[in-house]
């Protein structure tokens, strides 16, 4: 595999190889069934072992509590921005969204639509630099719910205490950080991710949620639209992504071969804190990012303030060295170094001392 580059990409992402590899070897022929996973029919005895063991991967890794449902769904994460309000909204009692990003004001965009939607604390007049701090953020005492996104895959901030909501469930977008630190599910109601950073490939959304949670919904709402038919069917009311699901269950067996999610913990830290070095290291880089909220999982770098020609120039040269996928979020500009679970050492001291030498050079 050494045709492989060093890929830095916010998502999909890098997968953990010993998996690409395990996939490879049993693409055609799944543990001498005779059959690939794409083939296997979603109710086989197969495809129930694997759904089953993707199932407590999740988890033993996320210490999940018994009486929660993990669901496997499709629509990605920006579908559970509507799902969510339309399950768990009650009529006059707001959703109370802690808008800290991109993907915060998507979210409260399609809460808008069929729900109340509050703000009840928002960085965007700081360019969402920063994480709310706890006495900025004033909740509702009637809130149906509270949205927030654990990491913010855009700007490079990560929470790090969640906000205390006491009675009121906390709805957590964990899209770019589930599985990469340890945390306390039975904080939440419910926590949601597209799989495509650290779970595994596209196509498969992670719910996971008090199952009363789902006893709020109207039954008049389409039936695949209720988080009820799916806790019922063991998320196999229709055809779920199959090979997706496979892959997840593959990457929780590297996940516990790793050292599980504490290991990870540590790892995505000293990651995160190389290149958090050489930014701070310098006048050179700067991450617009308040030091106590940046994440462990996309590092977001910015050169002589925003410099856009020389970032231009810094992702081109990048590309040529091997170091793909750089380039900041659309939205922002700048550059991005996306370092999920699956990231290693190896492609982050590249990324270090690729940017030590460009700096040398341009600086
Ligand atoms: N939330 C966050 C935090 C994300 O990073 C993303 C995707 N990058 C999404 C939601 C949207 O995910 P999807 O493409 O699976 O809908």
């Amino acid at each position: 595999m050494s045709e492989r580059i060093f890929n830095f990409s916010a998502g999909p992402a890098v997968l953990p190889e010993p998996v690409l590899e395990q996939a490879r070897d049993e693409l055609v022929n799944y543990q001498g069934s005779g059959m690939s996973v794409m083939e296997m029919s979603h109710r086989s005895k197969e495809f129930t072992a694997i759904i089953e063991k993707a199932e407590a991967g999740l988890r033993k890794h996320m210490g999940i509590p018994a009486e929660y449902a993990v669901l496997f769904l499709q629509g990605g994460a920006s579908f559970q921005f509507s799902m969510i309000p339309m399950n768990l909204y009650f009529q006059g009692n707001p959703v109370d969204v802690i808008n800290t990003g991109e993907w915060t004001k998507k979210a409260m965009a399609e809460i808008d639509k069929v729900a109340a939607c509050r703000i009840a604390a928002s960085t965007e007049h700081e360019n969402f630099c920063r994480i709310p701090t706890p006495d900025e953020i004033h909740l509702g005492e009637n809130a149906s719910y509270v949205h927030i996104c654990s990491n913010n895959t855009i700007h490079g901030s990560q929470w790090r205490d969640f906000p205390n909501t006491g009675e009121i469930p906390l709805v957590a977008d964990m899209s770019s950080d589930i599985l990469s630190r340890e945390i306390d599910v039975s904080r939440f109601g419910l926590i949601f991710a597209g799989a495509q950073k650290n779970i595994g490939p596209s196509g498969v959304t992670i719910v996971i949620m008090q199952p009363e949670l789902a006893e709020r919904t109207p039954k008049t709402l389409p039936t695949m639209l209720q988080y009820r038919t799916h806790i019922k069917t063991k998320s196999r009311y229709n055809t779920p992504p199959t090979f997706g699901v496979y892959m997840i269950g593959l990457v929780m067996d590297w996940l516990e071969a790793e050292g599980g999610v504490s290991a990870m913990e540590q790892r995505n830290e000293a990651q995160a804190k190389i290149l958090y070095d050489v930014i701070d290291g310098t006048d050179f880089y700067t991450c617009p990012v308040a030091e106590k909220d940046r994440s462990r999982m996309n590092v977001v770098i910015r050169i002589q303030n925003g410099d856009e020609s020389l970032e231009q120039t810094f992702v081109q040269e990048a590309t040529a060295a091997g170091l793909s996928s750089l380039k900041g979020h659309r939205s922002t500009g700048g550059i991005r170094a996306s370092i999920y679970n699956a990231q290693t050492f190896e492609a982050v001291n590249a990324l270090a001392d690729f940017m030590k030498d460009f700096e040398a050079k341009n600086g």
